[in-house]
Order: C-alpha cells, then sequence, then structure tokens
C-alpha cells in the first residue's frame, strides 16, 4: 500500500518523539511491505517563528493533502507571552477545525508491569483495563448559542441526527475489531439530546447485531470508571462528557507518557498524537517516553489504513519491550532507565509479523 504521511514535530520533546514514530513507521513497512512518503508541516511555536503565525494555510494544506497526519506536540515558555490568537495552541485548533475532524478516540490500557502507575488498587486492575473513549468533537454545548441575558447565561447543547450517526458507525466499526461491545454514555433521564443520541445509536446497532450496546448515564459512568473499569471496551459519548471522562479516563493508567489519541473524519483521514505536551522541562535531553507517540502510529494503521496486523505488531512490540523491563525515566518508579532514542530501538527490535 502506498501511504502519504504527513509529519508535525511541532516544539519541545516533539521533534524527539516524533522521530521514533517514523522510525517505527518505517520498520512497520518494510515489515510489511508499505510504501510511506513523509511531508513536514510547521504548527505552533516554530510556525510562530518561522512565519509569523501558529498555522499557514499552506501548512494546513500540506496536512489535507496527506492520507494521515502524526502530530508530536505544540507550545513552550517561548509563546507563553504571545496574545491568544497567535499562541501554539491554535495552530492545533486550526488543524483539527481545518480537517474536519469530528471524533476524538482515547484508549486507555494499563500494562501488567506498569500497573503500580496506577492509582486504582490491584483488584480492581487485575479484572483488566483496555477501553477506547469516542468523543464527538464538533457539536453540543460548547458550540451552541451562547450568550448572557439579564444577569443570566445560557449555552445551548444541540446534536443533529447525522452528527451522532457518523461517530456511532466509527464506534461500532472499532468495536468490531475489539471486543464487541459499545456503551454509550449520557443523560437521557433529563437531557433531550441524550434522548436522540440514545434513538440514533440503537438505530446504528441494528446494523452491527455482532456488537453488544448497552447504556449508562455519565454520572454512574464517572464513578464505573474508577470502579470497574473492565465494563467497557468502547465509551462512545457527546462533546462535554466525552472532554472529562477522557481525562478521567487517562489517569487510571497512571502514565501520561504511554497515551495515544486520534482524531477522525468521514472517510480514513486522521491526525494522531500523543496525549501528553510538548514537555518543555525535558525537551531537548533525550528524556522523553516515545510510546503515546509510537502507540499513536498503531492507531494510524488501524484506523486510517484499515491494516490490523501492522497495529498489532507495533503494540504487541511495545508491550514486549516492557515486559523486558524497558523504561524511559518517566516509567522507571526510580529505578535503572534508558532514552528516548534507545527506546525506540528496543522496540523496533522487537517487532515481528
Ligand atoms: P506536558 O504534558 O507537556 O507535561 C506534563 C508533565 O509530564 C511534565 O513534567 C513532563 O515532563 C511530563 N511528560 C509529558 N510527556 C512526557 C513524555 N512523553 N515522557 C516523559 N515525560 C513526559 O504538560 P504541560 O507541562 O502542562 O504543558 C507543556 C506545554 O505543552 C504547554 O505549552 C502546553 O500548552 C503544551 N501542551 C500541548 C499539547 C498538545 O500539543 N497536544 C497538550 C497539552 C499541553
Amino acid at each position: 500500500m502506498d501511504m502519504r504521511i504527513a509529519l508535525i514535530p511541532g516544539d519541545g520533546i516533539g521533534p524527539d518523539i516524533v522521530r521514533e514514530g517514523v522510525k517505527v513507521i518505517d520498520r512497520a513497512a518494510e515489515l510489511f511491505g508499505h510504501s510511506i512518503s513523509y511531508t513536514e508541516v510547521d504548527a505552533g511555536g516554530i510556525s510562530i517563528d518561522r512565519h509569523g503565525v501558529p498555522l499557514t494555510d499552506e501548512n494546513l494544506e500540506k496536512a489535507k493533502a496527506a492520507d494521515a497526519v502524526l502530530l508530536g506536540a505544540v507550545g513552550g515558555p517561548k509563546w507563553d507571552s504571545m496574545p491568544g490568537d497567535r499562541r501554539p495552541e491554535k495552530g492545533l485548533l486550526g488543524l483539527r477545525s481545518g480537517m474536519g475532524l469530528f471524533c476524538n478516540l482515547r484508549p486507555a490500557r494499563i500494562y501488567p508491569e506498569l500497573s503500580s502507575a496506577s492509582p486504582l488498587k490491584d483488584e480492581v486492575i487485575s479484572r483488566g483495563v483496555d477501553l477506547v473513549v469516542f468523543r464527538e468533537l464538533t457539536g453540543g454545548i460548547y458550540f451552541g448559542r451562547k450568550g448572557r441575558e439579564g444577569d443570566g447565561a445560557y449555552d445551548v447543547m444541540s446534536y443533529s441526527k447525522p452528527e451522532i450517526a457518523r461517530i456511532a458507525r466509527k464506534a461500532f466499526e472499532a468495536a468490531r475489531i475489539r471486543r464487541k461491545r459499545v456503551t454509550l454514555v449520557d443523560k437521557a433521564n433529563v437531557l433531550e439530546t441524550s434522548r436522540l443520541w440514545r434513538e440514533t445509536v440503537k438505530e446504528i446497532a441494528s446494523q452491527y447485531e455482532d456488537v453488544e450496546l448497552d447504556f449508562m448515564y455519565v454520572d454512574n459512568a464517572s464513578m464505573q470508571l474508577v470502579r470497574d473499569p473492565s465494563h467497557f471496551d468502547v465509551l462512545l459519548t457527546e462533546n462535554m462528557f466525552g472532554d472529562i471522562l477522557s481525562d478521567e479516563a487517562s489517569m487510571v493508567t497512571g502514565s501520561i507518557g504511554m497515551l495515544p489519541s486520534a482524531s477522525l473524519r468521514e472517510d480514513s483521514f486522521g491526525m494522531y498524537e500523543p496525549i501528553h505536551g510538548s514537555a518543555p522541562d525535558i525537551a531537548g535531553k533525550d528524556l522523553a517516553n516515545p510510546i503515546a507517540t509510537i502507540l499513536s502510529c498503531a492507531m494510524m494503521f488501524r484506523y486510517s489504513f484499515s491494516l490490523e496486523s501492522e497495529a498489532r505488531c507495533i503494540e504487541d512490540a511495545v508491550s514486549k519491550a516492557l515486559a523486558d523491563g524497558v523504561r524511559t525515566v518517566d516509567i522507571a518508579a526510580g529505578g535503572s532507565y534508558i532514552g528516548t532514542a534507545a527506546c525506540g530501538d528496543e522496540i523496533i527490535r522487537r517487532m515481528a509479523r
């Protein structure tokens, strides 16, 4: 398969971790016989330095012309005093909205070797934590009508059936290649939008009879994520609930350097990035954990290229490396550790068909 990938290293540790991601993509391409071409795109602080703005139209077009995008991270103290519309984060927002990404995916998984980093008790973790949050990104209360009236204020939450249906389909497709369960998280006892979500998701579910669908109120879901996260396989939810629950889900794993994410469009195009930031405190010191980025590359193979074996090959190599004691400083728990590039090398060595 021919793949065109846009790389957006960004700022801080971004270039270091994207470099490791590229090594892993290249190795997967070599093992499975794919051909990859890369184009580099400036966004964030580096774009401010080079072009005066966090994202130029030309760079956005370059990213959109690719099949998928791998992003490191943007931002850092150098640009903290910039006015709001010229800050590095604006580059990220410009990318997300400019590319029409409406579906955000955040897996949360606890590796047995790192379970001590989780704030959860062993008896909870031992049941297994391997879930993915599907969060709607472009609708709901964040984007509804808002304003002030007298001494009051309002934010309107609204959704349309097509907006719900398109992310529901993505969630069911993902469940099919996972443990075949979708949990719709909502507040259907009080919100009309939630009732529309239930109706629509049930309709979509009828096209996926091999996938089990259940429902949970958001207040209960926030409890179950810490009480029994093993209940969840694919957790599907609207924008604001997803914002909150995806952060909760990621903290359950306890290690920010390990968590990948994806943002998808209706077709197969997607942007893949670690959930952590540019970690300016460790930038350029060969200390960053590249695993969140490497796992984001696995997601790229799975969701943009529908290449499940390649995705598994990368994820299995990460698991093997962890089982063999490969650690960067953030997950070493005071023990011995290796640098960013060496960690990437250890993972590549364990990749096999
Ligand atoms: P951060 O995620 O960059 O760092 C938080 C802590 O986690 C730091 O101690 C850092 O060293 C550590 N850390 C993060 N990633 C790591 C990794 N891969 N390996 C080892 N340790 C890691 O969050 P922050 O300090 O709040 O933000 C720093 C900058 O990043 C800010 O400018 C912020 O705006 C930006 N940011 C960018 C994104 C993004 O690009 N998606 C997301 C969050 C924050």
